[in-house]
C-alpha cells in the first residue's frame, strides 16, 4: 500500500457525473482538482442510468436549468466530437381525468415561459408511435425538444475535457474520512494515504450519506434500488432511434428507443432499499443482475404490458437494475451546511442526475469559488434539513426517502406541488 500525500485545492469525492461534471467545470476556472473513486469513474449509479432527459419540471427555476443543461452538453459533444444528446422529443399520456388535468396544467405552464409544448389527441400519439396502445387514452402532451443523453458518452467526455482542464483522478481508491481541524476541512484519509486541500465535495452518491458520516454530518439520503428493462430489436415492433420518450404516471412507467429496442423503466411504490454499509468492500454496481422472475422484474414487466402489449414474459430483453440516491423530498442536495467549513454536497439526485449534472457543475463551481450562483438553487440547498427533527435518524430518513420514490410516478400533482420527478 503506497503512502504519498498531496496538495490540492479541492478534492471530490466520487467519480459519477455529479462529481466529473463539478471537477470539469472547476478545473476549467483554473482549480487543481482530483477526483477520487473507490472504484472506476461512472462505476456507481451513472453507470447503470437510462438517461431520460425531460425539461420541463414544476417550477420556471428547474427548467431553466435544464434548458441550460442541452447547451452545455452540446457544447461539451463540439469539444469532444461525440454525441451526447439523442433528441426525440417526448410524450406525457393520460388515461384517466386526474391525469388529463394534470397534462392541461403542465401545458399551460410550459407554454407561460415559451417552453415548446403542445398537446396531442390519442390519434396523433398512435400515428408518432405505433408500437404503444393508444385506444384507452384521454390526453397527451408532446415536447419536441426532450430527448435522451447517453450516460457512457457523457461520462467519457467529461473526463476527456476534466483532463484537458488539467483535473486528476485517482481510481481504486476508497476515502476512508473526511479530515478537520477545529471545524475546517484539511483533506481526505483514502486506503492510499492521505491528499491535503481545504475544500472537499462529497459527490458519492448512494454511499454520500457513509461520506458525511465520517466528517459527522448527518446527510438525509437513502439507497433505492431501480428497475428497467431493454428489449431486444423486433421487426413485428419497430422502434425508430428517434421515437419520442413516454411518461405513463398512471402506470408508474417511462420509456425511450434504444439500440432498436425500447427501454422501459418504473417506479414502484415499495422500493428495495440498500444499506450500503452492509453491502461487500468489494461491492460493484456494474455486476448487479436481475433474474426474470425477480418479483420486481414481474412488477415491471406487468406494468410495461399495459403500454406495450407485445412486452410479455417471453419477450427478449435485458434486465437492469442499479441503486439511485434519494432525499425525502425528491431534490438534490447541493452546498454546504453550518458544521464544517470547507465540506460540500452534491448528491441526492433522486433518479435525475445525469440530466441534472451539467449545470450542476458550473452550480458547485459557483458555489465553491464564488460563495453564490446565479441560479435558483433554495430548492437544492444542502442544509434544508439541518437539524430538522424527523429527519436524524436512519430508519427516519430512508422512510422518507423510500415513500418519496414511491409516490414519484403514483401521485397525481396539481401546478402548485408539481415535483421534479418526470
Ligand atoms: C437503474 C437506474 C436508472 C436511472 N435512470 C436515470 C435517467 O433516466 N435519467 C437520469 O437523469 N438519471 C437516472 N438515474 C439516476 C442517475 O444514474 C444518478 O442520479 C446519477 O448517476 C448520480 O450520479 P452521482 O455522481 O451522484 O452518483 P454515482 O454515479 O453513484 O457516483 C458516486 C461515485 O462515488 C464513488 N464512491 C462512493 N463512496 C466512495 C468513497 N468512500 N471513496 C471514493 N469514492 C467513493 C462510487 O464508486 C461512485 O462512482 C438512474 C439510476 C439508476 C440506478
Amino acid at each position: 500500500m503506497q503512502n504519498k500525500s498531496k496538495n490540492f485545492d479541492v478534492i471530490v469525492i466520487g467519480g459519477g457525473v455529479a462529481g466529473l461534471s463539478t471537477a470539469l467545470q472547476l478545473g476549467r476556472r483554473g482549480v487543481k482538482t482530483l477526483v477520487v473513486d473507490r472504484g472506476a469513474l461512472g462505476s456507481g449509479s451513472t453507470g447503470r442510468a437510462a438517461g431520460l432527459l425531460g425539461q420541463l419540471r414544476g417550477s420556471i427555476a428547474a427548467t431553466s436549468m435544464l434548458m441550460d443543461g442541452v447547451k452545455i452538453v452540446q457544447d461539451l459533444e463540439a469539444q469532444c466530437q461525440c454525441e451526447i444528446f439523442v433528441q426525440t422529443g417526448s410524450l406525457r399520456i393520460a388515461e384517466t381525468t386526474e391525469r388529463a388535468g394534470e397534462i392541461r396544467d403542465l401545458v399551460a405552464m410550459g407554454k407561460s415561459i415559451q417552453f415548446p409544448i403542445e398537446t396531442l389527441d390519442a390519434k396523433q400519439v398512435a400515428e408518432l408511435l405505433p408500437y404503444m396502445k393508444t385506444d384507452d387514452l384521454l390526453d397527451a402532451c408532446y415536447c419536441p425538444t426532450d430527448g435522451h443523453l447517453q450516460p457512457a458518452e457523457l461520462t467519457s467526455a467529461y473526463i476527456k475535457a476534466g483532463r484537458q482542464a488539467g483535473v486528476e483522478y485517482k481510481t481504486n481508491c476508497r476515502v476512508d474520512s473526511i479530515l478537520n481541524e477545529k471545524g475546517k476541512i484539511t483533506g481526505v484519509q483514502t486506503e492510499q494515504g492521505i491528499s491535503h486541500s481545504p475544500i472537499v465535495v462529497n459527490a458519492a452518491g448512494p454511499w454520500s450519506y457513509l461520506t458525511a458520516g465520517s466528517g459527522d454530518v448527518i446527510l438525509p439520503t437513502a439507497s433505492i434500488g431501480h428497475y428497467y428493462l431493454t428489449t431486444r430489436p423486433d421487426p413485428e415492433q419497430t422502434v425508430d432511434r428517434k421515437s419520442p420518450a413516454v411518461r405513463d404516471r398512471h402506470h408508474r412507467i417511462y420509456s425511450r428507443p434504444e439500440s432498436g429496442g425500447l427501454i422501459v423503466g418504473m417506479y414502484e411504490a415499495e422500493p428495495v432499499e440498500y444499506d450500503m454499509e452492509r453491502l461487500p468492500d468489494d461491492f460493484d454496481m456494474s455486476l448487479m443482475k436481475v433474474a426474470r422472475d425477480d418479483f420486481n422484474a414481474a412488477l415491471l414487466i406487468h406494468a410495461a404490458q399495459q403500454r406495450f402489449p407485445w412486452i410479455n414474459e417471453r419477450t427478449p430483453m435485458t434486465l437492469t437494475t442499479g441503486i439511485m440516491t434519494f432525499t425525502p423530498d425528491g431534490k438534490p442536495f447541493c452546498g454546504k451546511m453550518d458544521n464544517l467549513e470547507g465540506l460540500f454536497h452534491c448528491t441526492g439526485f433522486s433518479g435525475h442526475g445525469i440530466v441534472q449534472s451539467p449545470v450542476v457543475g458550473v452550480i458547485m463551481a459557483d458555489l465553491i469559488l464564488d460563495g453564490s450562483t446565479k441560479y435558483d438553487i433554495e430548492a437544492m440547498e444542502a442544509d434544508r434539513y439541518y437539524e430538522l427533527p424527523g429527519f436524524q435518524t436512519r430508519s427516519e430518513i430512508k422512510s422518507k426517502c423510500a415513500a418519496m420514490y414511491g409516490s414519484y410516478y403514483g401521485r397525481v400533482e396539481r401546478p402548485e406541488i408539481l415535483s421534479d420527478s418526470e
